[in-house]
């Protein structure tokens, strides 16, 4: 660890590896510190659906963009991150949730996505199997999509280290020197390195990291748990989102039904405790929706650990009090999906300062000015 770098990243998770990738492609020096081994933290946790239903323009924005970079993305990193475009499916049940579809429906087409509002006896023609009753309104996106997770983070892993980024697991960030409002030294349990710029992203334990440099981050972990059942024949093509339980729902490409909510009853931040209650709520809302599944089996449970911000939106660019740290961090349920893009914008802020979409709206100071990005979708999947 003695050399000096340009660029420090705390985290080997999807976001942090797509910076390298992008950064190193840049032809900057880069290091990746990841405590546990790479995509040890939530990245690896579920198979990712790559969805552009947002209430915040902004969020829409990258989604829109970072679709597009999905479509070459297996040839550019050189693997197969089995992206397909299952399209996407939000549900809604009472008028107030209603409201939101409408919204995210309008923000949508001020940039032009593709998307339709189905109705209840539509919504068969999308999906023949599920249960219509109760719900008021849907929104589809028919070009949303999903990616194997572990492929992502794969891939972004070999694609960094081929060009030169040094990728260093088993290595814990446990504090920073700073001189003059600058980082200098990133301390690790293995010992120190210098560096330009450090991006921190830690995710959940991103507050932790950016405490280490004097910040506050109005960021919180929430858990959330997952079960899976037997694979069977394909029989659901989108992903499923309902807006009233929160519960989202996928067949993968193996024919498994994987179903993820917020953790229910008495949890810790610990992924290896799973609660009942939560396998209970996730099974009963998906018979709900799906009541075919009442006849499956469940195989799996386990759980993940969202990094969620005060206003549902991720936290990205310099930060003003230390003018050499950049964070990224804050993805909620959406940090594989959006770490292609994260990825390329936060490179250009680095090496050129101007990211080819503005990210001004994303920074820190955001909730200091009051100029939050309320997300209303953020608490789903
Ligand atoms: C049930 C569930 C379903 C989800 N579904 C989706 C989905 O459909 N689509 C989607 O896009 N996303 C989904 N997500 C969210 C997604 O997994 C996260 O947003 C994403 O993994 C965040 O990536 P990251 O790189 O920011 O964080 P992580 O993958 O958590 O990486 C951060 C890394 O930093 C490391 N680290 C922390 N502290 C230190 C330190 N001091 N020193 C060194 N290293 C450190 C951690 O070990 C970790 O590996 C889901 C999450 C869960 C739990």
């Amino acid at each position: 660890l003695r050399d000096k770098f340009d660029v420090v990243i705390v985290g080997g998770g999807a976001i942090g590896l797509s910076t390298a990738y992008q950064l190193a492609k840049g032809g900057l020096k880069v290091l990746v510190l990841e405590k546990k081994f790479l995509g040890g933290g939530t990245s690896t946790r579920f198979p990712a659906s790559i969805r552009s239903f947002f209430t915040v323009k902004e969020n829409v924005s990258l989604a829109v963009e970072n679709l597009k970079m999905f479509k070459s993305l297996s040839k550019e990193l050189k693997l197969n991150l089995l992206f397909h475009r299952n399209g996407s499916l939000a549900v809604a049940y009472t008028e107030k949730e209603v409201e939101i579809l409408k919204e995210a429906f309008s923000v949508q087409r001020s940039l032009n996505v593709k998307n339709v509002l189905v109705h209840p006896r539509e919504l068969r023609e999308i999906v023949p199997d599920m249960n219509v009753n109760g719900v008021l309104l849907a929104l589809f996106n028919p070009n949303d999509a999903a990616v194997h997770h572990d492929a992502v983070v794969w891939a972004y892993a070999e694609a960094a280290r081929r060009l030169g980024a040094k990728l260093r697991p088993h290595t814990r960030v446990v504090g920073f020197d700073l001189r003059a409002g600058k980082i200098k030294l990133v301390k690790t349990d293995r010992g120190d390195v210098e560096t330009s710029i450090v991006v921190n992203a830690a995710g959940w334990q991103s507050s932790d990291v950016a405490k280490m440099a004097g910040i506050d981050l109005p960021s919180k972990p929430q858990k959330h748990e997952a079960m899976a059942t037997e694979p069977f024949k394909r029989f659901l093509n989108p992903t499923l989102f309902s807006l009233h339980s929160g519960i989202r729902l996928n067949q993968t490409l193996r024919g498994e039904v994987v179903g993820s909510m917020k953790s229910e009853g008495k949890t810790t931040l610990s992924i290896q405790s799973l609660s009942l209650e939560s396998l209970q709520r996730i099974a009963t809302e998906a018979v709900k929706m799906l009541p075919a599944l009442r006849y499956v089996r469940v195989i799996r449970q386990w759980a993940g650990i969202y990094d969620m911000t005060l206003d549902g939106s991720p936290i990205l660019g310099f930060t003003e009090e230390v003018e050499n740290l950049v964070q990224a961090n804050g993805f909620g349920g959406l940090g594989v999906a959006f770490s292609p893009i994260v990825g390329k914008l936060l490179a250009e802020l680095i090496i050129t300062g101007k990211p080819s979409i503005p990210i001004d709206s994303f920074s820190l100071k955001r909730f200091e000015s009051g100029k939050m990005l309320n997300e209303k979708t953020a608490w789903l999947g």
